[in-house]
Formats: structure tokens, C-alpha cells, sequence
């Protein structure tokens, strides 16, 4: 059971302006939480600003009506809400400026250096979203159809559809109890997964057709070069989810996808079997994440970063 920080409920509580902001890449638990988040406080009475990414992702674009129907204006101002955000650096500042404003951090990744003037650090939680379903019913703030499903988003993709170690008898418990609140499963689940474009049926056939293995299959190479695919787009959703291809192949431990979203730029995210701390590899690099999955960018030319990687993985499974 999660416990909301007095002071963060409190700050929440007696605020009336605020500013919400996730991370660069949105993903379905930052992009759930923001417009749940939006959603209840409006509600509440509060005057919310919610900057919507220019690369919001095309399946995630029901929530952006989510926020259709209250003002979203500048004037909203006030305290900065953060959430799933890992670090600083991660913060997607859109067109919002900081200046000395309070930063509310609320997030569930275990190398979060507490950055936020307030912070609510939750690495047990399997997603952000848990963290702020549990803070809008300590606050008795409203939970509507659309609030319920943007919260059952943010927990249904953090945990891989429940799938992930992080599934935990909690998510599922949330996950409930949303869906009692209006959150419709088969609706949701239709509209994240089984939503595919064409670039992206592509995109996995020559990310999965150019897979290569290290180590006797324990470690799997996924690659999208800029060269090959006709299809290629950098935004983060025509890649989300390819990873998890590698990761289902029997007697994998380790899965690496390498992305070239400009030249001598390599987008790289990393996976890893329960045991083995793959958030190593990203940190090396100047990335971050979780135990089990985490990213970086590599200013080189793809062999360069592989091999790069490759060693660095090889660290990590006490390779010599
Ligand atoms: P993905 O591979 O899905 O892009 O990212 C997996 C996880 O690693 C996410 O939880 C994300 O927050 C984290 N992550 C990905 N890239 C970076 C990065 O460049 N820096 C940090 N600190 N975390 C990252
Ligand atoms: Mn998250």
C-alpha cells in the first residue's frame, strides 16, 4: 500500500495554480499521469497548465482529448508538478520556464536524486500512474471514466500489459479498481497495442530481420539504421515496444535496440532478465532507468556504440 507524503498532499491541497510537465519521449504512464493529473485538478477548481508535446504520440491520441473541455492557459503558472521524471535533465520544459518557481517531483524511478524543492520517490511502485491514483484519493479529488482510464494507461504500459516483474499485486489491485471506475480494458489495450502503422509493421520487420546475437544468444542486438529503413521516423513511438521482440526470443538475458535518429546519434534502450542490472550499462553512458530497463544516447557511429555497449554488457554479466 502506497503512503502519500503529508506535505505533498498538502501542497497539492492548498495550491490553486500549477504547471504540469513528464519527461522528453512521452510514454503511455507520463502522458496517463499528466492527463489524469490535469483532469482531477481542474476539476477540483484549481487552474491547471498542461503543455502538450509536439510528439505526442499518435496512440495515445484519445488521452490528448482527455484534456478537451477545461482551460489549459499559461495562467495556470503556479508550482511545477513533475512526475515519472528520473532526473533534471529528463524534464520536457516545453515552452515553461522554471524561474525559482516550487518543483513538485512525483516518480517511481530508483536513481531519482530527489531534484524536486518537494519530492515523492516511489521506486517500488510499478508505475507513476499507481503513485497518483493513491494522491487524487488522499485528496478526495475527483476520478472520472477518463481520468480512470488515462491512470489504467499509465500502469497497463509500465507494466507491459501486467506482464513485467514490476506487476505486482498492487498494479493489479489499482488496475481493479480503476476499471470499477470506468477504465475499459479492451478499449484501452485496443487503442495502445493493436493500433500499429504501416512505418511501424516496417520498422519492426527490419529491426527484428537485422537481429544479431552475442554470447550464444544471451545477448540480443536489435537494429533501425537510418539507411535501411525506408519507413524511418525518429519520434519514439515508430520504435516503442520492438525491444520487448528481442526480449521474448528463448535464452536471451540481456536485449539492446539501436536507433539512429540523426547521424553519429544512437538512441539506445536496454533490457534485461530479473537479476541483472542493465540501468549499469545506460548510467555508463550518461543514460538512466530501471534495473531491468533503461536507456542512453551514444554520440558515435553505430559500430562504434555497439561495440562500446557490447562491452559494457559483458561487464555486467562478469564477462571478462
Ligand atoms: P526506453 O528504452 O523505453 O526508451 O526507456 C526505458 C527506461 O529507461 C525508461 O524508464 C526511461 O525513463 C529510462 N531512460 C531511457 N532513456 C534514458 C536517458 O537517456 N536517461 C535516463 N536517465 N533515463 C532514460
Ligand atoms: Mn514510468
Amino acid at each position: 500500500m502506497l503512503t502519500v507524503p503529508e506535505e505533498i498532499v498538502g501542497a497539492i491541497r492548498s495550491g490553486e495554480r500549477f504547471t504540469i510537465l513528464s519527461h522528453k519521449d512521452p510514454d503511455g504512464d507520463s502522458l496517463g499521469c499528466s492527463v489524469a493529473l490535469f483532469r482531477s485538478l481542474s476539476q477540483m477548481g484549481k487552474r491547471v497548465y498542461l503543455p502538450l508535446p509536439e510528439d505526442f504520440p499518435r496512440k495515445y491520441e484519445f488521452m490528448r482529448k482527455y484534456i478537451n473541455g477545461f482551460p489549459n492557459s499559461r495562467t495556470g503558472e503556479g508550482d511545477i508538478i513533475v512526475v515519472d521524471c528520473s532526473c533534471e535533465e529528463r524534464i520536457n520544459w516545453l515552452d515553461v520556464e522554471c524561474n525559482g518557481r516550487k518543483v513538485i517531483s512525483i516518480d517511481h524511478h530508483e536513481d531519482n536524486p530527489n531534484f524536486g524543492d518537494l519530492n515523492w520517490v516511489e521506486p517500488e511502485s510499478p508505475a507513476a500512474g499507481d503513485m497518483i491514483f493513491h494522491l487524487l484519493r488522499q485528496l478526495g479529488a475527483p476520478i472520472d471514466e477518463k481520468t480512470a482510464s488515462a491512470l489504467y494507461v499509465a500502469i497497463m504500459t509500465d507494466t507491459g500489459r501486467f506482464s513485467f516483474s514490476n506487476a505486482t499485486p498492487q498494479s493489479f489491485f489499482d488496475a481493479g479498481e480503476l476499471v470499477k471506475l470506468g477504465a475499459n480494458p479492451r478499449f484501452l489495450t485496443g487503442e495502445v497495442y493493436f493500433n500499429f502503422s504501416e512505418d511501424y509493421l516496417r520498422n519492426i520487420g527490419i529491426a527484428l530481420f537485422n537481429a544479431h546475437n552475442y554470447h550464444n544468444g544471451r545477448i540480443l542486438f536489435l537494429t533501425l539504421d537510418r539507411a535501411t529503413t525506408q519507413s524511418f521516423s525518429t519520434s519514439p513511438e515508430n520504435s516503442e515496444g520492438i525491444i520487448d521482440f528481442a526480449m521474448s526470443v528463448r535464452g536471451v538475458d540481456v536485449a539492446a535496440l539501436f536507433k539512429e535518429i540523426a547521424p553519429n546519434k544512437i538512441r539506445v534502450s536496454l533490457r534485461s532478465r530479473r537479476g541483472i542490472d542493465i540501468s549499469e550499462v545506460a548510467k555508463f553512458f550518461g543514460g538512466g532507468g530501471h534495473p531491468n530497463a533503461a536507456g542512453c544516447t551514444i554520440n558515435a557511429n553505430l559500430t562504434t556504440a555497439q561495440e562500446a555497449v557490447l562491452e559494457q554488457i559483458r561487464k555486467v554479466l562478469g564477462y571478462r
